[in-house]
């Protein structure tokens, strides 16, 4: 198989990257590296099955010989990132998707768009089925990164319905684990960091409002398994145990044994007040179930930004590698 996976340098990305490695599949990385780094990558460029493009993928798209399938991932996604890349993340998810299905259509390739809980919005149906539509406002700070990624759903369904390109949705919540950021302002990395560095934990509001974590490697059997079929989705891939952020925070310090106090910070715009997937059609089409519990997803994470902070690492990716 020879695969192409756009924003590759990325969490998510540098993740799928290894697991396909792993498989033995040909994998070529794009991105440029806006919020991702070299570093998430850098112990794959001795693998000759990998290869890393440098490229914008708003501007052009172009990889030569024969491609099995694109995974596009390529997007801001943290919202201190496309709070900051508001342009660059409307154009990665329009003009970048565009330019991904243009690849696929061109090599017949099966596409895989990268998407979000985020298209629920702030939603009125709990948990989230993927029939439910969503509640998004399209002129508030994070329309920029929730229109993005519905404008992607639409696009890629039409490429499928016009073109016949074989497409793949998938809607994918809050996914956490090894090589997120520790300054990229999501929870948990933000937690554990706070945690581990004596501080106090930041909880947004009251910290009632619930998320549900998913670990990395669940996530990224989940798209694999999408990948690896035919079914169109869109299709949620998260960890239903929801938990509120408040819960989070004092479970992560509890953990890590910090003695930081929790600080109560003004709730952003339009934060979500509840977010759990319903899980059960990945269960049916792709046979996938989340394995790992959230007290062992958060320990293996703990784990590696422990390191991070004492390589003292952690400040030099505080913006990605352009960010
Ligand atoms: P990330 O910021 O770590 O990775 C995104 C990657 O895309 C980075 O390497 C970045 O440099 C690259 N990129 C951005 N714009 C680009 C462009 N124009 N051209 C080429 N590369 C570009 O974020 P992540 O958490 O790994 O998310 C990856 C994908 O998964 C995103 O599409 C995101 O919307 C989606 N997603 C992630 C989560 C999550 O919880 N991590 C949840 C839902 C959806």
């Amino acid at each position: 198989m020879r695969i192409v996976v756009t924003g590759g340098a990325g969490f998510l990305g540098s993740h799928l990257c290894e697991r396909l490695l792993a498989r033995g599949a040909d994998v070529t990385c794009m991105d440029d590296f806006l919020t991702g780094s070299p570093r998430n990558v850098e112990h794959l460029m001795g693998n000759p099955g990998f290869h890393v493009i440098e490229c914008d993928v708003t501007g052009f798209v172009h990889v030569p010989g024969e491609v099995d399938l694109v995974l596009h991932f390529a997007s801001a996604a943290s919202p201190i990132d496309y709070l900051r890349h508001p342009i660059e993340t409307l154009k990665v998810g329009s003009l970048g998707t565009l330019h991904a299905l243009g690849l696929a259509k061109e090599k017949g390739a099966r596409f895989v768009l990268a998407s979000t809980s985020e298209v629920y919005g702030d939603p009125l149906e709990h948990p989230q089925r993927e029939s439910y539509w969503g509640n998004v406002n399209p002129v508030g700070p994070r329309s920029v990164y929730d229109e993005a990624k519905r404008f992607a759903e639409s696009l890629t369904t039409a490429y499928r319905n016009s073109n016949g390109t074989d497409t793949g949705i998938v809607r994918i919540f809050n996914t956490y684990g090894p090589r997120m950021r520790p300054h990229d302002g999501r929870a948990i990395p933000t937690f554990i960091r706070q945690a581990l560095t004596g501080e106090p934990l930041t909880v947004a509001g009251d910290g009632r409002q619930t998320r549900s974590i998913c670990y990395v490697d669940d996530t990224v059997e989940g798209v694999l398994a999408l990948a690896g079929s035919d079914f169109e989705g869109p299709v949620n891939i998260g960890n239903p145990s929801e938990m509120s952020m408040l819960e989070l925070a004092e479970t992560i310090r509890d953990l890590t044994g910090s003695s930081s106090p929790i600080r109560f910070v003004d709730r952003p715009a339009d934060d979500p007040a509840v977010r759990r997937p319903d899980t059960s059609l990945a269960a049916e089409r792709l046979g996938w179930h989340p394995r790992v519990d959230p007290i062992t997803g958060l320990r293996r994470t703990i784990e590696w930004f422990t390191a991070e902070l004492r390589g003292g690492r952690a400040e030099a990716d505080a913006g990605g590698s352009r960010g």
